[in-house]
């Protein structure tokens, strides 16, 4: 059974969906399977997300040229995992980390292994005769992710004045991952009639990610519009969809004056921590991401024990996919949830790993989009083959993010009856009951 062995690698430029320079990598095996992956791109990055390679020639694309990356898909890294089985990922992902050497993926560029990583995982899957979902996760991959989508856009995503990045709503209440997609996209919907009568034709233009991006400053604002948009469209918000934040707060955060920017105001750790308490109160929030800058664990853990029983407190920029400052976290007991980019560690082994090192923590895990997308829909798959349950990838808006919302959509269809949809339950901390009927 040598059909699986890679016999070639190919890289090349394409367009992510901000119009920049990405890596996509193409793996062809010794049987004739040939699959390609796309590496996508954050801009509200965590500190120590592992390198992106850019050119930096100003004179072509601004400097963001990935020539370097794409070369080094085609000869170093190409020649160091031609002979190996496409199956054996680890030995794949595990050649590309010592071919480059350091802990950042600087020398080969994380674009380019990210892209490799999953294409060969691809090949893989189609050497084996399954969908990659089948391939990562076996016959236990049946659980459908109850889908965070981010339909109000502020922050670095959005050129209005709202300091959150993301405002999402999880209709939690569906039966299945399709009733959920319809409900969100009824209510995204609602949201733009609203918005559109309320603040005129601009304010429903879109952010990076598909969401709105109305001249709003409060989150209140941004909150309570959401929840009529929910209402309008006919849900109840709590019960039926719950409603989540990003607020990526090392945005908002002023390293030397140690304070937070939040709506014209100014606010110390405690603050804001208090601003949050509040908000879950007022709110039915269940999800809030990143909501303090990203070397605060201290502040995480005291937001957590105090909020995270009812709400998951997500890592993102403050864990960047790493299994070590996980391990920093879990110390700490900094969040009860993680959320996932391959692209910020750099292959899909060590995505992997941080997966299980959270879960077995009891934490739960979110596969994520980047604001910088591109039609490989990766990601839709990978929240099936690991059950994570949930799966953040933007509005029901954007061809790049829909991409993945429709191939979520053909992996329930595959699935049929055996497809799970946990609702409710894949949003409630680890260890907390649901409520008795
Ligand atoms: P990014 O942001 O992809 O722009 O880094 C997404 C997020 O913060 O979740
Ligand atoms: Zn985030």
């Amino acid at each position: 059974m040598d059909q699986c062995v890679i016999v070639d690698v190919h890289g090349r430029m394409v367009l992510d969906s901000r119009g920049k320079p990405t890596v996509e990598a193409v793996v062809r095996l010794k049987g004739g399977c040939e699959a390609s992956a796309i590496a996508p791109s954050g801009a509200s990055k965590g500190k120590h997300e592992a390198a992106e390679l850019r050119d930096g020639d100003k004179a072509r694309f601004r400097g963001l040229g990935v020539n370097k990356a794409v070369y080094n898909v085609s000869t170093a890294i190409a020649d160091a995992l031609k002979g190996i089985d496409a199956r054996d990922q680890y030995t794949v992902d595990a050649t590309m980390i010592e071919l480059d050497g350091t802990a950042t993926k600087s020398i080969m560029g994380a674009n380019a292994t990210t892209a490799v990583s999953l294409a060969v995982a691809k090949a893989a899957a189609c050497c084996a005769g399954l969908p990659l979902y089948k391939y990562i996760g076996g016959i236990r991959a049946r659980v459908m992710p109850v889908p965070l989508m981010n339909i109000l856009n502020g922050g670095v995503h959005a050129g209005n004045q709202l300091d959150f990045q993301e405002f999402l709503i999880a209709p939690i209440g569906a039966a299945s991952y399709s009733e959920a997609l319809r409900m969100g996209v009824e209510i995204y919907w609602a949201l733009r009639d609203l918005l559109r009568e309320r603040y005129g034709e601009s304010s429903i233009n879109v952010g990076d990610e598909g969401g709105f991006a109305p001249p709003m400053k409060k989150p209140e604002e941004a909150l309570d519009a959401l929840l009529e948009a929910i209402h309008l469209a006919g849900y109840t918000a709590g019960t039926q969809v719950a409603l989540g934040i990003d607020a990526a707060a090392s945005q908002i955060y002023d390293s030397e004056a140690g304070k937070y920017t939040l709506a014209d105001k100014t606010l110390g750790r405690e603050e804001l921590i208090e601003y949050y308490e509040k908000l879950v109160a007022d709110y039915p929030i269940r999800y809030l991401e990143d909501p303090l800058q990203e070397e605060d664990f201290e502040g995480f853990s005291t937001l957590t024990s105090s909020i995270g029983g009812k709400v998951l407190v997500v890592g993102d920029d403050i864990y960047t996919t790493n299994v070590r400052l996980l391990e920093k976290g879990l110390r700490v007991g900094a969040t009860n949830a993680v959320l996932v980019k391959v692209n910020q560690v750099g292959t899909l082994i060590e995505t992997m790993d941080f997966v299980r090192t959270a879960r077995r923590a009891g934490l739960r895990a979110v596969i994520s989009h980047r604001s910088g997308e591109t039609e490989d829909t990766s990601i839709a798959d990978l929240a099936v083959g690991l059950s994570t349950g949930l799966i953040k990838t933007g509005a029901p808006a954007r061809g790049e993010r829909t991409a993945k919302y429709n191939r979520l959509l053909r992996i329930e269809e595959e699935l049929g009856e055996a497809a799970l949809f946990l609702g409710a339950d894949a949003l409630r901390p680890c260890g907390i009951q649901a409520p008795k009927k």
